[in-house]
């Protein structure tokens, strides 16, 4: 490929609301563009990144007997309210009517779709089991997003699904795609980490996320130094495996029972100013501080505010709209919120910079308010961090944790009879009976990986890129393209190095060689020839790896060996 004629504007400044590197580099590199918030293009060369993600994805699945399909992105509210889920998924789930008034979702992910498509065909004990998946664009109408890629509305995800007769069977369906997921992070070239995780929305019986190693992760992890324990701080919260300890902590009971203090005194406890701790606790109409409770009422359309001051009080009841009048945050009711979302709303609503304190503060079972949860969490999650950095609480073996943090790349779930149950999804078992199918799901977020992968392979001049996920093998840097007899020589490496089965981006633009240097280390391609007129003279071209920066002088005869 000649760069002098490939779509890929680099910049030299990174577009203002790009927060992280991932993001940053992307644009800079000229590999997306950002079409609305959370929607990208895909440029040639991030595109090329993408698809080497997917094939990595598509061989791996096909290698632990998954079949491809492809799903309708468009999908009709009626399967939703079949599972519940049209009440139950809140905003995130984009919603509209067709000409006919009829209800339709844009897919956020497929388990009603995939259990629609076998039900009633699938009939019989000896078509089971069956394990689908497709890779495919997703929206989700996430609360903020950002991050570019890392955190889109629309990105790409390979989701799969797996049926099975029974629950030994689906335990043996959930192992070969756990490990075929182990698979996929060690051939992309990332560190990673399978934790134990949180169901969320999906639901289910038991699950693992996929965590790339990054400062810029949104989870944090606990992770154990001393055995193989490792969980996802909000599932590990929720499992009660970090349940609260009065005893051994009283500084912690005493926020635990925040009636009995005062907002100075809870702001002192958290070492916040009160100016902080007092945004985060909503005030009522004659400006007192109260706390809302965790529980709002969906169809009654109240929230139950418990008086910060006085446990003992009879809840008043408020509407939405009243909060959010007091408050001025947003408020809305949800399904069970994840860490991240309540991150998010703080975030949002501009709170206190709550994010590293907020770990653990997941209700994962109970229909929570967003602006509650948010408020609540500033107090009860720090409470929470304090107890595992505190307590030590490995619960397996009492060992000291780390709490690095990690971007969810997939996510394994052992559905159970979640979907099928509810949609009716029946075979026939060896003796005639009907038995309801046993599922999971599985998935990938493969624009996600793009970015993760950034994250963790990139210096101050731009990406590093993992071999298996860069868009090109190596770029060939032709210093003057208007010498013909360096032009040619450039070219005849590039064929050469073509002929090796490597995918080669030769940069014959008529720019300075400063320029070239420049962008070839933002794009990041893992390996830089350089041919100049000075080294040609003397029979030589200069290798640079990127990821190491080692530079080398090969012989023009000698660099078919040198370099394969
Ligand atoms: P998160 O906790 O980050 O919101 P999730 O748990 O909601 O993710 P899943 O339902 O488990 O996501 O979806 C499977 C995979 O899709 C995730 O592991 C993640 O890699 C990816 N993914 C989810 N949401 C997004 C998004 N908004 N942008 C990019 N990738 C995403
Ligand atoms: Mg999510
Ligand atoms: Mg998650
Ligand atoms: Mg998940």
């Amino acid at each position: 490929m000649r760069f002098s004629k490939l779509y890929a504007p680099t910049l030299k400044d990174a577009p203002a609301d790009a927060e992280v590197v991932s993001h940053k580099l992307l644009v800079r590199a000229g590999m997306i563009r950002k079409l609305t918030s959370g929607i990208y293009t895909y440029l040639p060369m991030g595109l090329r990144s993408l698809e080497k993600v997917k094939t990595i994805v598509r061989e791996e699945m096909e290698r632990a007997g998954a079949q491809e399909i492809f799903m309708p992105t468009v999908q009709p509210a009626d399967l939703w309210k079949e599972t519940g889920r049209w009440d139950f998924y809140g905003k995130e789930l984009l919603r509209f009517e067709d000409r006919h008034g009829r209800g339709y979702c844009l897919g956020p992910t497929h388990e009603e779709v995939v259990t629609d498509l076998l039900r009633g065909e699938v009939r019989s004990y000896r078509q089971l089991p069956l394990n689908v998946y497709q890779i495919q664009t997703k929206f989700r109408d996430e609360i903020r997003p950002r991050f570019g890629l890392m955190r889109g509305r629309e990105f790409m995800m390979k989701d799969g699904y797996s049926f099975d007769r029974d629950d030994a069977g689906a335990d043996e369906s959930y192992h070969a795609m756990y490990e075929a997921y182990k698979r996929i992070f060690t051939r992309l070239g990332v560190k990673f980490r399978p934790v134990e995780a949180d169901s969320g929305s999906i639901g289910g019986s038991f699950s693992h996320e996929f965590m790339v190693l990054a400062d810029t992760g949104e989870d944090t992890i606990a992770v154990c130094q001393s055995c193989d324990y490792a969980a996802n701080v909000e599932k590990a919260e929720v499992k009660g495996d970090f349940a609260p300890c009065t005893e051994s902590c009283a500084a912690m009971e005493e926020v635990a029972t925040p009636d009995k203090h005062t907002v100075e005194e809870v702001a002192e406890f958290l070492g916040v100013p009160l100016s902080a701790i007092v945004k985060t606790l909503l005030f009522n109409v004659d400006g007192e501080p109260v706390a809302a409770l965790v529980r709002g009422d969906r169809e009654l359309n109240e929230i139950k505010l418990k008086n910060y001051l006085n446990a003992d009080e009879e809840p008043e009841l408020a509407s939405p709209e009243q909060v959010q009048e007091w408050t001025g945050a947003p408020v809305g009711f949800a399904g069970p919120v994840g860490l991240k979302q309540v991150k998010r709303i703080i975030a949002d609503s501009e709170l206190m910079a709550a994010n590293d304190y907020v770990a653990g503060a997941n209700k994962a079972d109970t229909h929570v308010l967003h602006l509650d949860l948010a408020r609540d969490a500033n107090v009860e999650a720090f409470i929470d961090l304090r107890m595992i950095t505190d307590a030590d609480p490995c619960p397996h073996c009492g060992g000291a944790l780390e709490l690095p943090k990690g971007i969810e790349v997939g996510h394994v779930f052992k559905l159970g009879t979640k979907y099928s149950k509810s949609m009716n999804a029946t075979f026939l078992d060896e003796n005639g009976r009907e038995q309801v199918m046993i599922m999971g799901c599985y998935g990938i977020g493969v624009s996600r990986v793009v970015a993760s992968c950034i994250e963790q392979n990139h210096d101050d001049d731009g990406i590093c890129f993992p071999p298996p996920v860069a868009p090109y093998d190596a770029t060939v840097l032709c210093l003057d393209p208007r010498k013909e007899d360096i032009l040619g020589k450039a070219e005849e490496i590039e064929k050469m190095m073509e002929g090796w089965g490597m995918s080669v981006l030769l940069d014959d633009r008529q720019e300075r060689p400063g320029i070239k240097f420049k962008d070839a280390d933002l794009i990041g391609l893992p390996m830089q020839v350089v041919v100049g007129g000075k080294g040609l003279k003397n029979g030589i071209v200069e290798v640079k790896d990127r990821r190491t920066g080692e530079k080398t002088e090969l012989s023009l005869e000698n660099l078919e060996t040198e370099l394969k």
